[in-house]
């Protein structure tokens, strides 16, 4: 049972219905795409697609099935031990679908695979080569698993051609282990983080972080801090919302003044930008983002 009544006011959400929005959905009939964005009804499509204009557009796709060999307390994803095999004919489909949609900024991620020897890294590694082929002015960013902590995996991904790569550490340290699967820890994810930033100096890295797992500010201070340690350009804070009561409880709806707070300390540690509010996702208008604050 939904539990919306009892949302914060700031929660709730209008029904996108801009113009820029329209068309872009509308571009997408036929093209055999399954966008995140619609598939997981994200309230925020209408500031992601419907921007002021459409190479600013933001969409995010996900690669390698629907299925995750990990239980993350806070996803809604369905997992098994071994998934269905990868579609070898994704990364082409899947480029040319992108290339003929025509949006500006993609985000592409997955389901974790640790079924599979590589973790899929060259299958994303060649959808990134093949979109960037069909569709040069394309910005493309990764948001990746840890691949169980094996640097030559995201090594491969950070040299594919990319423009932002994305990995989530999703709460402080000293939570990770009650919010995350068993096989993430911090440490591993601030060690892929590194590792794409050591195998592509030029590339963009990001991470985002989830409140009201019931956080404190000093472990919020301690993380910002050591994301910026290893050099991790941007970050971004989003509203935990408990997808079933089957998930961890929500113990905290944090304010919207909060969130400004937070974006506000983020940039004076030196982060290149941050978006932070309640309905924020990692990859939340993360084009107008790039664009306005890297190629500007
Ligand atoms: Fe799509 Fe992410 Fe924007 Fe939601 S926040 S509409 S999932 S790009
Ligand atoms: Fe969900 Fe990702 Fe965790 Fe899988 S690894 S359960 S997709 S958050």
């Amino acid at each position: 049972k939904r539990t919306h009544t009892r949302l914060p006011e700031w929660l709730k959400t209008p029904i996108p219905t801009n113009d820029n929005y329209k068309r872009i959905k509308n571009d997408l009939r036929g093209l055999n795409l399954h966008t995140v964005c619609e598939e997981a009804r994200c309230p925020n499509i209408s500031d992601c697609w419907g921007g002021s204009d459409k190479s600013a557009a933001t969409a995010t796709i996900m690669l390698m099935g629907d299925t995750c060999t990990r239980g993350c307390r806070f996803c809604s994803v369905k997992t098994a031990n071994k998934p269905p095999p990868l579609d070898i004919h994704e990364p082409e489909n899947t480029a040319e679908a992108l290339s003929r949609w025509g949006l500006g900024y993609v985000v592409l991620t997955s389901v974790d695979r640790d079924d599979i020897a590589d973790g899929g890294a060259r299958h994303f590694a060649e959808t990134i080569m093949k979109i960037k082929q069909k569709a040069p002015t394309m910005l493309v960013e990764a948001l990746t698993g840890d691949f169980a902590g094996d640097l030559d995996c995201v090594s491969l991904v950070a040299k594919s051609g990319l423009d932002v790569y994305a990995h989530n550490v999703e709460t402080t340290e000293e939570l990770s282990p009650s919010v995350r699967d068993r096989r993430a820890n911090f440490k591993q994810s601030l060690a892929v983080l590194r590792a794409a930033k050591a195998a592509n100096p030029s590339l963009i890295t990001k991470t985002s972080i989830m409140l009201g797992f019931g956080e404190t500010e000093e472990q919020l201070w301690r993380t910002l801090r050591e994301l910026r340690a290893a050099d991790v350009d941007v970050v971004t804070f989003g509203q935990y919302m408990r997808p079933t009561k089957r998930h961890m409880k929500v113990e905290e709806y944090v304010k919207p003044a909060t969130f400004e707070l937070w974006r506000q300390r983020a940039l004076d540690l030196g982060f290149l930008y941050c978006a932070s509010g309640p309905l924020v996702r990692s990859s939340y208008k993360a084009g107008e983002a790039f664009i306005e604050n890297v190629l500007k």
